[in-house]
């Protein structure tokens, strides 16, 4: 029996974990002294209303035996019509059509994001942004295919554009990005698009974030660019959309049209989930079908504005402290430029010491990621105005 040797070639994820550890010993030290967390990326806002009736709904269904529902419907790999049609709906009011066969159901846009390299063979090299959301280069990693770095910096606006001549046959885009808040407008991602169909190579465009997105120049979806459904698969996720990273629901979108080798994707990609996924519950899958409705759109739109209203006042804050950050206004994800050329975790120190606020450093998330640092809005309003009153009076000392 021999493992899969390529797991000792990752790195310890040691980010969160030290910043848990220092947290708690500064805490233990200092019992007296608040200390606000704004390294959180979790949701804080309970679920919708029309969600929890939803839910109620379905668990009642659940205990009659003419409207009990076992393993959902196999003609979607288990996802209930009643949810494909809002996705297309939601879909549809950007501007793209989407047939149901295209839309798969799951349990967050994670499990497919690493799931989905089944599709591909070991030795294609991957492109993945410098600073990133870890999973995208962990996942490799574990199946040992080569990664290629696009540097996201200060001179693009940690935006980085293809390079016609780097070869790469999987390309990574997050977009509005976590870590950096940062978002591509349709003219960018039409240059992504435009390598993407020259290389032959498939886009993989994470949009866990484009509920954020209020700019009608940014793209809300890769398939709003023409081209896109020959060569993208997009990851989408009720988490941060609807408060759903305890619940777990997700979709992805492999189009019909993305042809590789003379095989389709979304074949392969059905075949590979009806083998090894028994699909998403059906009281989760209910819930999330209420999110995409009217009214459950204007509710989800009053916890994304409450979110909003916190990423302002760091936005307002770093404008007024003269402190160069991308994000905040599409994206929940705040990352400033250190103040006096302090790196990730002395500015990290510093701020937990001097302001007891916690945020995350940059560095974790890659190299490129030096040098910065990483606040949220997912927060109480009030932990977040005081954590910038804070940050306030201790960079105008
Ligand atoms: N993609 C990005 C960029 C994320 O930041 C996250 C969660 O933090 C996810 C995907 C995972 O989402 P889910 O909760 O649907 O698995």
């Amino acid at each position: 029996m021999k493992i899969n040797s390529n797991f000792l070639n990752l790195k310890d994820s040691y980010l969160f974990a030290t910043v848990g550890r220092k947290t708690t010993a500064f805490k233990a030290a200092h019992p007296e002294k608040k200390v606000i967390r704004l390294s959180i990326g979790d949701v804080t806002r309970p679920l919708a209303p029309v969600v929890i009736e939803a839910m109620h709904r379905a668990v009642d269904d659940m205990s009659r035996k003419e409207t009990f529902k076992g393993y959902g419907p196999d003609q979607y790999c288990y996802g209930y019509e009643t949810l494909i049609d809002s996705i297309k709906g939601s879909y549809a009011r950007k501007g793209v059509s989407l047939e149901s066969g295209e839309v798969f159901i799951s349990d967050g846009a994670k499990s497919d994001l690493g799931n989905i390299l089944d599709l591909f063979a070991p030795e294609n090299t991957v492109l993945v942004p410098d600073p990133v959301y870890p999973v995208y280069v962990d996942t490799n990693v574990m199946a040992g295919r080569k990664i290629l770095y696009a540097d996201a910096n200060l001179e693009n606006g940690f935006l980085p554009m293809p390079d016609f001549s780097v070869d790469a046959d999987i390309i990574y885009l997050c977009s509005p990005n976590n870590p950096t808040g940062a978002a591509y407008t349709k003219e960018q991602l039409k240059e992504w698009v435009k390598y993407a169909r020259e290389k032959d190579a498939v886009l993989l465009y994470d949009a866990a974030y484009e509920y954020f997105i209020t700019d009608p120049a940014l793209a809300r979806s890769i398939y709003q660019i023409e081209g896109a459904k020959e060569c993208a698969i997009e990851f989408c996720s009720y988490s941060k959309t609807a408060g759903f990273t305890g619940v777990r629901c997700g979709y992805t979108v492999v189009p019909q049209a993305l042809i590789r080798e003379g095989t389709s994707l979304n074949k392969l990609w059905a075949r590979r989930q009806s083998t090894k996924f028994n699909g998403v519950s059906y009281i989760t899958q209910m819930g999330a079908a209420a999110v995409f409705t009217e009214e459950g759109e204007k509710q989800i739109s009053e916890n994304l504005g409450y979110y909003r209203e916190n990423a302002k006042i760091i936005a307002n804050c770093l404008d007024e402290l003269g402190i160069f950050y991308t994000g905040g206004k599409n994206s929940p994800y705040i990352w400033l430029k250190c103040p006096n050329e302090m790196d990730s975790w002395q500015f990290f120190d510093y701020l937990l010491e001097n302001a007891n606020v916690v945020g995350t450093p940059g560095s974790g998330f890659g190299k490129n990621g030096e040098g910065f640092f990483r606040l949220t809005a997912f927060g109480t309003k009030e932990d977040t105005l005081e954590a910038c009153s804070r940050i306030r009076a201790l960079l105008l000392k």
